[in-house]
C-alpha cells in the first residue's frame, strides 16, 4: 500500500521552476511569521515535507498551501534541496488547524507546525522515512482474531445520553457526569459507533499518568483494532511510529495528551476530551495553545463531533452549554447507585492547638483513618505540597532557607538530605547549622507530603503508609508499581499530591482527606476557587468507587473557613449551583468567560527593565475602545533563576476585537525588543489559565 505518494510532476518544462511557500521553524522573535518562499524544479503538493536551506543550515520544512505573494522578490529565492515524499502529504485540514492555532496564539506557522510533529521527522532522510513507513505495515498487522471484552449493559442514564448523542451532527457535546457515573463507557460506545462507520477516533486525556489506564480499558474493549498512544513519555521512535500509524490511516484509535490534538487523521470521526476542565490541556510554553479549545475548533473545521466530558466542566464550556452552543448530556448518579462520599468539614479553628501529627491531622480525622485501617479499608490523604517542609528556619537569628536565585524558599527534602528550589531546580545539601549564626538547632517549618507520611506512620503504628508524588515517581515505571501496590491492597494509607487525586479507579479507598486546601480561597488568581473545587470533587471521586462500600465512604476537609460557599457546595456535591454562582461573580467583574484576556509577559535581569518593556509595549499599542490594557505588575513569584518577571493584562469583551488588536500589536512588540536589550524573554499568552 505504500508508494504512489510521489510529487505531482506535471506541467513543468525542463528549465522552469515554481515558487512555493515552505513553513520552517523560524524562532518567534525573528518576526518571520509567514512561511518562506523557495523554488522547485517540480510541483510539490501542499503538506509535503521538504528539506530546504535556511541560512547556512539545511532544515526540514512543510510545503504550505497557498501561492507565494506576487510582486518582486528582492533576494534570490533558494531551491528546495530534497523532497521527503515517502510519506503522504499532511492533509489540508491539518494545515488549516496549525494555521489557525498559529494566528490565534500569535506564533509563527513554521514554529508551531514543526513543534507539533514527531521530532524524528526532522532527522530522517527520504529513504530512512520510507523504511519506517514500510516497517509500520508489518508491525501493525492486525490480529483480528482476539476476542474483545463484552461491554456492560448500559444504565438508563448512559443509554439516554447515547440516544441523544448524534454523531452525525458535527457539534460539541458536553457530558457532565459525577465521578464514577460511567462517562468512560459513554466514550467507548461512541468510539464503537465511529469505528463501525469506518472512521478514526481521537481520545484526549489531560495527563500522561492517566493514559495507561484508559489505554488498558480501550485495548480490552477494542481488541483486534489498532490503538496507538501519543504523549511525551514515548521514545522518539515510538512516537514517530504511532504518529505515522495515525497519519497513514492504519490506527483506528489515537489516545493521547494535549499534543495529540495535532495528529493528522484522514478518517477522523470523533474527538473525545476527557476531564475537559483540566489545566493540563493548556500548553505553558512556546505556542500556549489550549488543546481543548483547538479540539472544538478542529471538530467544526473537519465536521466532526466533539465530546467534552467532566464532573466539573470549565466555566467556559458550562456557559456555552447554557447558551445552547454545546448540547449538554448528563449522568447524574454513580454506577450501581453508589452514593457519593459524605463530605465532612473539620473546623480547624475549634480544634485544640496541638503538636506533631495533630497539627496536621485533627483528632477526629486521625481516628477515622485508624478505624478504616482496622476494617481493612484504604484512606487517601491529599496535600498539594511535596517535600518534607517548605522552609527551614533558625529561631536564633531568623535565617530562612531562601533560594539565592528566586523569590522563593528552598524546600527541605529529608530523605535526599537536600534543600531544593521548586522553581529553578537548584539544590544544596542541608546545612548542619545555621549558615548565618552557627546555631545547630534549625527547624523545619510547615509540612509537605514527606513529613505527613512520616507523621502518619508514627501516629498509626502497624499501618502501611505509602506516598505518591513527583519525588517518589521519578524512575521509569515507578508510578505504575506504586499504583499497583495500592490496587493490590498493600497500602493502608496513601499520602499524595494532586497526582493521586485525579482519575485513578481505586476500588478499596473509602476515605479521602484534604489536609490543608484553604490557600486557594484567597489567591490573587481569580480561577483558583474553580480549580480547587474541581480538584476536591476529583479527590472525593476516588472514594467509594466500589458500590458496595460506597455508602460508608467519606471525604474529609480540614479548613479554617468552614462557612465558605465553596465548601457548602462541595458538601452537596452541587457543581451546577457552584458554577452558577461563580458565573454570576465573573459576569459582575467582567472576567472570563464574559471577557477575553491575553497576558504579555516579560523577563529581564531587573524588574525595571521588564516593566519598561511592558510600558513601552502599552505605549506602542494602537488605541482601541474595545480593548483595555492594565498597568504592568510583577508576577506572583517575581524572580526565578535570577530573572525578574512582570506581566501586563490585556482585556476585551470581544474575542475578535482582542484578536485584531494582538495581530496588529505583534510587529510593534518584535520591533521593541531591539530597544530593550535587557529583556531575556517575552511572550504573549492568549486565554491564560493562571494569572
Ligand atoms: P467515570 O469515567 O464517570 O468516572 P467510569 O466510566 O470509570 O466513570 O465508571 C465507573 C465504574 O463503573 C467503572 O469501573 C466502570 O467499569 C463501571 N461501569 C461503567 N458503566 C457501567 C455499566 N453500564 N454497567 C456496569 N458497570 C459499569
Ligand atoms: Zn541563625
Ligand atoms: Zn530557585
Amino acid at each position: 500500500m505504500i508508494g504512489g505518494f510521489g510529487p505531482n510532476l506535471d506541467g513543468l518544462g525542463r528549465h522552469e521552476s515554481v515558487s512555493l511557500r515552505v513553513a520552517v521553524d523560524t524562532p518567534q522573535h525573528s518576526a518571520l511569521a509567514e512561511p518562506l518562499v523557495y523554488r522547485s524544479e517540480r510541483r510539490i503538493a501542499a503538506g509535503t515535507l521538504v528539506q530546504v536551506p535556511l541560512g547556512r543550515r539545511a532544515v526540514v520544512g512543510i510545503v504550505w498551501p497557498g501561492a507565494p505573494n506576487g510582486g518582486s522578490i528582492a533576494f534570490e529565492v533558494r531551491a528546495v534541496r530534497a523532497v521527503l515524499d515517502s510519506m503522504p502529504p499532511l492533509p489540508a485540514g491539518w494545515c488549516a488547524l496549525v494555521e489557525f492555532a498559529a494566528a490565534y496564539y500569535q506564533r509563527s506557522i513554521g514554529e508551531l507546525a514543526l513543534s507539533v510533529l514527531p521530532p524524528e521527522l526532522r532527522r530522517l532522510d527520504a529513504a530512512q522515512l520510507g523504511k519506517r513507513v514500510a516497517r509500520l505495515d508489518q508491525r501493525l498487522a492486525r490480529d483480528g482474531t482476539a476476542g474483545a471484552a463484552a461491554s456492560p449493559q448500559l444504565t438508563a442514564d448512559q443509554a439516554a445520553a447515547l440516544d441523544r448523542l448524534d454523531l452525525a451532527t458535527p457539534q460539541p457535546w458536553l457530558l457532565h457526569g459525577v465521578t464514577g457515573s460511567g462517562k468512560t463507557e459513554v466514550y467507548l460506545r461512541a468510539v464503537e459507533r465511529v469505528l463501525e462507520a469506518g472512521r478514526q477516533a481521537l481520545l484526549l486525556v489531560p495527563e500522561i499518568n492517566l493514559t495507561p489506564q484508559l489505554e488498558a480499558r480501550v485495548a480490552e474493549r477494542f481488541a483486534g483494532r489498532c490503538i496507538v498512544s501519543l504523549h511525551s513519555g514515548l521514545t522518539p521512535a515510538q512516537r514517530l511510529r504511532h504518529w505515522l500509524a495515525a497519519h497513514l490511516g492504519c490506527a483506528d484509535i489515537v489516545l493521547g495528551t494535549r499534543l495529540a490534538v495535532f495528529t493528522p487523521l484522514p478518517r477522523l470521526g470523533l474527538i473525545v476530551v476527557d476531564e475537559e476542565h483540566d489545566p493540563s490541556y493548556k500548553q505553558q510554553e512556546g505556542a500556549r495553545y489550549s488543546a481543548r479549545d483547538l479540539a472544538v475548533w478542529r471538530g467544526r473545521s473537519e465536521s466532526v463531533p466533539v465530546l467534552l466530558g467532566s464532573a466539573t466542566p470549565s466555566l467556559e464550556s458550562w456557559r456555552r452549554a447554557g447558551e445552547g452552543r454545546y448540547t449538554k448530556l448528563v449522568l447524574p448518579v454513580r454506577i450501581g447507585r453508589g452514593a457519593l462520599p459524605e463530605v465532612r468539614l473539620v473546623d480547624m479553628g475549634r480544634e485544640p492547638r496541638a503538636k506533631g501529627i495533630q497539627s496536621a491531622l485533627s483528632r477526629p480525622l486521625q481516628d477515622a483513618i485508624a478505624e478504616r485501617c482496622a476494617r481493612g479499608e484504604q484512606s487517601l490523604v491529599f496535600l498539594n505540597r511535596r517535600g518534607y517542609a517548605p522552609v527551614l528556619h533558625c529561631a536564633e537569628c531568623g535565617w530562612k532557607s531562601g533560594c539565592a536565585h528566586c523569590s522563593a524558599w528552598r524546600v527541605f527534602h529529608k530523605r535526599e538530605r537536600a534543600l531544593a528550589c521548586h522553581h529553578c531546580g537548584r539544590t544544596q545539601p542541608v546545612p548542619r547549622a545555621c549558615p548565618d549564626c552557627g546555631n545547630q538547632d534549625i527547624a523545619a517549618i510547615g509540612r509537605g507530603t514527606e513529613r505527613l507520611e512520616e507523621q502518619l506512620a508514627l501516629a498509626l503504628p502497624g499501618a502501611r503508609v505509602g506516598r505518591i508524588d513527583a519525588d517518589t515517581t521519578r524512575g521509569k515505571g515507578a508510578l505504575r508499581t506504586q499504583l499497583d501496590a495500592v490496587h493490590a491492597g498493600e497500602i493502608d494509607v496513601l499520602v499524595g499530591t494532586q497526582m493521586v487525586a485525579k482519575g485513578h479507579d481505586f476500588r478499596r479507598i473509602t476515605l479521602v482527606a484534604a489536609v490543608n486546601p484553604d490557600s486557594a480561597l484567597f489567591s490573587a488568581d481569580f480561577r483558583a476557587p474553580e480549580r480547587l473545587f474541581a480538584l476536591l470533587m476529583q479527590a472525593a471521586g476516588r472514594a467509594g468507587r466500589d458500590a458496595e462500600r460506597a455508602a460508608a465512604s467519606q471525604m474529609w476537609v480540614q479548613t479554617w473557613h468552614p462557612q465558605h460557599a465553596l465548601y457548602a457546595a462541595l458538601c452537596k456535591h452541587d457543581y451546577a449551583a457552584f458554577a452558577e454562582s461563580l458565573l454570576e461573580e465573573r459576569g459582575a467583574a467582567q472576567l472570563p468567560p464574559f471577557a477575553h484576556l491575553a497576558l504579555l509577559r516579560a523577563e529581564a535581569r531587573s524588574l525595571d527593565v521588564a516593566r519598561g518593556f511592558l510600558q513601552a509595549a502599552a505605549d506602542a499599542a494602537t488605541a482601541s475602545g474595545a480593548v483595555s490594557i492594565y498597568p504592568p505588575v510583577p508576577m506572583g513569584v517575581q524572580k526565578v533563576a535570577d530573572v525578574e518577571r512582570a506581566q501586563m493584562l490585556v482585556e476585551s469583551g470581544s474575542r475578535p476585537a482582542l484578536q485584531r488588536f494582538l495581530a496588529g500589536w505583534m510587529p510593534a512588540l518584535h520591533a521593541l525588543r531591539a530597544a530593550h536589550k535587557g529583556v531575556v524573554r517575552w511572550a504573549v499568552d492568549v486565554d491564560p489559565l493562571t494569572i
